[in-house]
């Protein structure tokens, strides 16, 4: 299923109205060379748990607490790759609900040249998925020492995305088919909190698969209003579960969904700029477009057929049944043009 509204968190992010938080007492961050000596290389366990574990129960002041120790990381692994640069990343960390330039952050200088401030959008501190936040601070800090430091302008983001995502993954790392494979294996054993965890480290799998910025947030126990044929949904970027995912005993039935949506999300960021006809075929059908040739899925499922015919559908289906076949299992409905019979 895929909501109109979907869209990627970014521009939920971006989009997301601007509140004034009390971000407490301005961090001090030491000097990078100084810093890179306790730091560098390293995640430090505090920062790993904050992230991982904490993040959603964290409050304001925490948030811009583990976000400070994100940044004073990223500085001391920068710095730490020995440019001859002095130049120190962001000093102080100010949550803000200034958007100067029309841009999401900015940094001042200090009279020695070297970035001393760095003013985000404090909606950005507001989002649960600590995962975004990571990816988000990561490539913003890059982008700010390789101009400030290494005078790179760095043409596009790619390299900034990239070492985000490297950072990102030491905290949440992807897991190995393997594990996901055990998961399955033991799913009668797990209870509503364990099935979670497993889904959400499933969904990291696929992220990486399609090669997503970051994996998006999946909220579990969603009401279900009704208007989905599924046991799931893509909305404004994120995977709404039901509640019968987690009761649901066949485990490749729920990796299957959870693929099916993140595929939805894959084809979302495809088609901001199809490169081919299937990507064309999607944006024409993508339910958000104006005219969109998508047939919704009727009430009582009569037009089934029809609908598992939408571009995306189908597309998502297969992508779904891929990695279903690749976790060795061979269940399932079948769907037509369906190639893994
Ligand atoms: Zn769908």
């Amino acid at each position: 299923m895929v909501t109109p509204q979907a869209q990627v968190n970014a521009n939920q992010i971006a989009n997301a109205s601007i509140k004034t938080v009390s971000a407490g007492t301005p961090l001090n961050f030491p000097p990078a060379k100084n810093a890179a000596q306790e730091l560098r290389k390293q995640i430090d366990s505090t920062l790993k748990e904050n992230f991982e574990n904490r993040w959603t129960n964290l409050s304001t002041n925490g948030r811009y607490q583990a976000v400070g120790q994100l940044l004073m990381h990223v500085q001391s692994d920068l710095g730490g790759k020995d440019t001859g640069c002095d130049v120190p990343l962001p000093r102080q960390f100010t949550p803000s609900e200034i958007q100067k330039n029309g841009n999401d952050y900015y940094y001042e200088f200090d009279d020695a040249r070297g970035v001393k401030v760095l003013h985000i959008n404090s909606a950005w501190l507001e989002t649960t998925h600590a995962q975004e936040v990571i990816q988000k601070m990561a490539s913003i800090a890059h982008k700010i020492y390789n101009r400030e430091c290494n005078g790179i302008m760095q043409p596009d983001n790619t390299a900034a995305v990239n070492y985000a995502k490297d950072i990102r993954e030491k905290i949440f790392p992807v897991p190995s088919i393997d594990s996901i494979k055990k998961n399955c294996a033991n799913w009668a054993n797990l209870n509503a909190p364990a099935r979670e965890k497993a889904i959400l480290e499933f969904s990291r799998y696929i992220a990486s698969d399609l090669g997503l910025n970051y994996p998006p947030n999946v909220r579990f126990n969603v009401s279900n209003d009704g208007s989905q044929g599924g046991n799931a949904c893509v909305r404004d970027g994120v995977v709404e579960c039901f509640p019968e995912v987690l009761t649901e005993n066949n485990p490749y039935r729920v990796l299957e969904l959870i693929a099916h949506e993140m595929r939805h999300i894959y084809q979302e960021e495809r088609i901001k700029n199809p490169q081919n006809d299937t990507e064309r075929a999607w944006a024409a059908n993508t339910p958000s477009t104006p005219n969109s040739t998508y047939v919704r899925l009727n009430a009582d499922q009569s037009n089934l057929d029809a609908y598992e015919r939408n571009a995306i559908e189908m597309d998502s289906n297969i992508y779904a049944r891929k990695i279903r076949r690749l976790l060795g299992d061979t269940g399932g409905r079948d769907f037509p043009g369906n190639p893994y019979k």
